[in-house]
């Protein structure tokens, strides 16, 4: 097993790319879905059964851990991975995203972000130094640059300061990381929609060196067509042999318009939380298990899924337990949806190697536009 954190592509078709990020703790496949682990648990998942999904690496989120049960804890009682349990991988985020969009009373300075915690109202500070000591007592495989991004719309001056103060935080957050042999630091591209505030973003990182670089700023409620419009260009200008990260992303067709565009590696809670209110994820597009429609259905929700949810019940069962409130209604239907997610991502893959990615593509959108299956 790899010492260092390395990254080998094996193919590219079109921009698209497939590869290894190898790193002490295990083997990434790329384009890789990470599941969400916020409060360090995959919700409604023991970790064996996310790994059993065909996940390589979970995410982390420093904001919420940081919180609860707090860092220093998760240190003593030996790191994130002893703690929940997950012997892969873990790439953790640097807390600004969620400071922004969770907790209270925040003032952002040079020096950093003070703010109230949205659970108990306790005041902290998130610097781009804490940020890299939190993410250290994790033990986080890959660590992220601290950064801070504004919500689009937003004007340029307003994305351009930003951008030049996550500048400034990814030199702070390279100084503070420091030399730690086995992981990775990630560097994280802001400049909204603009080419030429992308391209200065990306050429202070490249100065800066990191192990893999982030296209951040999007999947903040710009649309499917900005987002597309921004991967057009930006990854070109990140080092193609290291990992692009898109953060946040996505649905289904998100991910495959994202690979597309020459991205390695994302993040969504989309399957998770969608397992939670009775929305699956399929090669026929979402099913709201909700509906009348399946009360009566004896058909399993794919009948070419071979997770539990699909191999073992039917979608009246499993609109039976959603109306009923039952817990194994999210677990059923988080488990299919984050399968479906890692079978992409394995068909992206095995389409790249094969030079047949634009056949996946057009297969891919052919089934979601067929709809569903008929009803009974
Ligand atoms: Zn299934």
């Amino acid at each position: 097993m790899a010492q260092q954190v390395q990254f080998q592509l094996h193919a590219t078709d079109g921009k698209a790319r497939t590869g290894v990020l190898s790193t002490p703790r295990g083997e990434i496949r790329t384009p890789a879905f990470m599941p969400v682990g916020t409060a360090a648990t995959v919700k409604a998942m023991m970790p064996e059964s996310v790994a059993a999904t065909g996940a390589d690496i979970l995410l982390g989120n420093t904001y919420h851990l940081m919180l609860r049960p707090g860092a220093e804890r998760i240190d003593r009682l030996g790191g994130l991975h002893r703690f929940m349990n997950w012997s892969g991988p873990i790439l953790t985020d640097s807390g600004g995203f969620q400071v922004m969009s969770l907790s209270e009373l925040r003032k952002l300075t040079e020096e950093g972000v003070t703010f109230r915690s949205h659970i108990d109202g306790s005041r902290h500070v998130l610097t781009p130094e804490r940020s890299m000591e939190i993410q250290k007592l994790l033990g986080s495989d890959i660590v992220m640059c601290f950064d801070e991004c504004p919500a689009l719309p937003a004007d340029e001056a307003t994305v351009a300061n930003s951008m030049r103060l996550s500048m400034r935080w990814a030199e702070r957050s390279r100084e503070a990381f420091g030399d730690r042999p086995g992981h990775a630091l990630f560097g994280i591209q802001q400049g909204g929609v603009t080419p030429e505030l992308r391209a200065e973003s990306a050429e202070k990182l490249v100065q800066i060196g990191f192990d893999g670089y982030a296209v951040g700023g999007l999947a903040v409620g710009e649309g499917q067509e900005a987002m597309f419009g921004v991967l057009d260009y930006a990854p070109d200008s990140l080092p193609a042999d290291k990992p692009r990260y898109l953060m946040g992303v996505g649905k289904p067709d998100d991910i495959v318009g994202a690979v597309k565009r020459g991205i390695d590696m994302m993040d969504c809670v989309l399957p998770t939380r969608s397992g939670r209110t009775g929305q699956a994820w399929t090669r026929r597009g979402p099913v709201a298990l909700k509906n009348a429609r399946h009360a009566d259905d004896p058909r399993p929700l794919d009948e070419a899924c071979t997770c539990p949810a699909c191999r073992n019940y039917s979608r009246a069962y499993l609109h039976h337990v959603f109306r009923s409130g039952e817990l194994i209604s999210s677990m059923l239907l988080t488990w299919h949806n984050l399968h479906y997610y890692q079978d992409l991502m394995q068909g992206l893959r095995d389409a790249i190697s094969a030079g047949e990615f634009s056949a996946f593509e057009a297969d891919f959108h052919a089934r979601r536009a067929e709809g569903d299956i008929e009803r009974l």
